[in-house]
């Protein structure tokens, strides 16, 4: 590909406003082609589709697609997209199955195209140094505590509390992400409780524990219900003194105290995931991990289900 890759934003609600729009702009090597939402608001300057085929019948000439609807829909999107020869970015979590999964990987490498699986948490400021401070650590626990208000940051997100729309997983997968990028072995679930809410089909809480080989106890209090001060902390007690990742990983303490990152939550983090899917597009390969939703998906598997009072926003 010679210039800039010409993208398609498709689902233009929160995170493309929010997140996606800015930090395209701010890339010199992804230009914002087009703009694809039923309902939702374009972007002065750039063509705006209704939905996936009105850009294909266009015959606009695109070279990727960033995929930010919702997990339920996103397969159909990003398969149709595939089939057109476009790289794709998807959000997290990366579909509402594993096997979905695996096939748009396969169609994807099939295809000779791109497909990146994003974890925005992992582009977080903290999380390369964690993972480099825990690579020689003796690791004796893990505490994660994913606690906010599902009112406050998901206003009007139906689709949440839907089934395939994760519940408490939306948030709590990106703390799996951070989990699975820092420590240095493989962990699984051993039990779990997820707690629906009488009329909702996705969980508003879980707590889960994983262990590894070693037996390392790995705990994870995910809950939607927060009110007052939110957490999205992440507590790793080692032979060297504890180390704590706040703020959904944009702060780091290390056991001495100091705070090699400080920046404010989400805070660079979409211009790292554009940086790695421009990098991915021009070596042709791709970036799919799906260690976190594997985790959820074992969480639905193992968990005991809790029934709770209904949940009316
Ligand atoms: P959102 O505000 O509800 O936006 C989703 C957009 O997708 C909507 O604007 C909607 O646009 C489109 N959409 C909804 N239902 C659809 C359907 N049935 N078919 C096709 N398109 C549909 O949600 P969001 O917060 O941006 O989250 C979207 C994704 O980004 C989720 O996977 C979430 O986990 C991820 N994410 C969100 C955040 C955050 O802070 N909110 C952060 C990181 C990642 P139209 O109705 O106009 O088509």
């Amino acid at each position: 590909m010679s210039g800039p890759i010409r993208l398609a934003l498709i689902g233009m609600g929160k995170i493309a406003h929010d997140q996606h729009v800015p930090a395209i702009a701010a890339d010199a090597d992804i230009v914002l082609t087009a703009t694809v939402s039923r309902n939702g608001e374009g972007v002065a300057g750039v063509a705006h589709f209704r939905d996936i085929d009105d850009l294909i019948a266009s015959g606009l000439e695109i070279d990727a697609v960033a995929l930010c609807t919702p997990p339920q829909v996103r397969r159909a999107i990003a398969a149709r997209a595939i089939a057109q020869g476009w790289h794709v970015f998807l959000e997290k979590p990366p579909g509402a199955t594993l096997a979905e999964v695996a096939q748009l990987s396969a169609a994807a490498d099939a295809a000779g195209i791109s497909l990146f699986a994003s974890w925005h948490s992992r582009y977080a400021p903290g999380v390369e140094p964690a993972r480099a401070f825990l690579a020689d650590a003796e690791i004796r626990s893990v505490t994660v505590t994913w606690r906010e208000d599902i009112r406050v940051w998901h206003p009007g997100q139906g689709w949440i509390l839907e089934a395939g729309g994760f519940g408490v997983f939306d948030p709590g997968i990106n703390a799996l992400s951070i989990v699975t990028r820092i420590l240095p072995r493989p962990f699984f679930i051993t039990d779990a409780e997820l707690d629906f809410p009488s009329n909702c089909a996705a969980p508003i809480a879980a707590r889960l524990r994983f262990a590894d080989d070693l037996g390392l106890a790995i705990s994870a209090d995910f809950d939607f219900r927060q009110e007052g001060p939110q957490s999205w902390d992440i507590v790793v007690e080692t032979d060297r003194g504890t180390l704590t990742l706040h703020d959904g990983g944009a702060r780091l303490v290390l056991p001495d105290g100091s705070e090699p990152s400080h920046s404010a939550a989400l805070h660079g983090e979409y211009s790292g995931l554009y940086r790695r899917f421009a990098e991915i597009v021009h070596a042709r390969t791709s970036d799919v991990d799906i260690a976190p939703l594997r985790h959820v998906a074992d969480a639905f598997l193992r968990g005991e289900r809790l029934t709770v009072e209904p949940f009316i926003e």
